[in-house]
């Protein structure tokens, strides 16, 4: 029987995390719960669930034109086994690369990557923190840190070690099925809160999964 995973969504194209165009898969459930996280619809464990037969079925039409995948939260080691199974079965099926979003700091993750060394390409690390600044690419807040696990992530990725520009300030717009609209992308600080403002004075209503308890961002 196919193992069970829970994800928040799944999306193609997605252009705003990675190179290309992307198939972005999005775990659901995360325990590390940062204060002013904009994806708090994510924290919730045992929502979403489907198996890694399921996904891997949906995401299949998209491989043979998608750039690269991505995979963020939520939090994908909450998951660990159904994460490493569901992207051995990736990597059988396609050689473009694979970057990983990860709440867990370098030093709490490095050992368990260490077991399947060739399963990841890229990985970006660490919580995300509201008092530290944002100024670089691909990050939420400058303690994340971009790793390069493959030669092929080095080749892929180095290209985000560098600063934010303009070209990162760019949101991927979904539209769920019941109506829902959703936003990928890294915002700035505020951003959500900012469109949120210009919609309702504008007379229509935005509800955002963002962490407000900090009124002033
Ligand atoms: S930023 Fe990521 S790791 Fe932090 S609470 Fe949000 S989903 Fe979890």
């Amino acid at each position: 029987m196919s193992t069970a995973i829970n994800l928040s969504r799944i999306h193609f194209p997605v252009t705003t995390l990675g190179p290309g165009r992307r198939i972005g898969i999005w775990f659901q459930g995360c325990s590390i719960r940062c204060a002013g996280c904009i994806s708090m619809d994510t924290w919730v464990h045992g929502r979403g669930t489907t198996t890694i037969d399921q996904v891997v079925e949906a995401i299949s039409p998209w491989l043979s034109t998608a750039d690269g995948i991505t995979i963020s939260g939520g939090e994908p080691f909450d998951q660990r086994e159904a994460l490493f199974q569901l992207l051995k079965l990736i990597r059988a099926r396609t050689d473009t690369d694979i970057l990983v979003f990860t709440g867990y700091t370098w030093t709490k993750i490095s050992d368990v990557l260490a077991s399947s060394p060739s399963l990841i390409d890229a990985i970006v690390t660490g919580p995300f923190e509201i008092d530290e600044k944002q100024t670089l690419a691909l990050r939420g807040s400058d303690n994340q840190e971009l790793h390069f696990l493959t030669p092929l992530g080095r080749t892929r990725f180095e290209c985000y070690d560098r600063s934010i520009n303009e070209r990162d300030r760019s949101f991927d717009v979904m539209f769920g099925d019941n109506g829902d609209l959703w936003l990928a992308g890294i915002p700035a600080r505020g951003d959500f809160r900012r469109l949120q403002t210009i919609l309702e004075s504008a007379g229509s209503t935005l509800r955002i999964s963002e962490d407000t308890r900090f009124p002033s961002l």
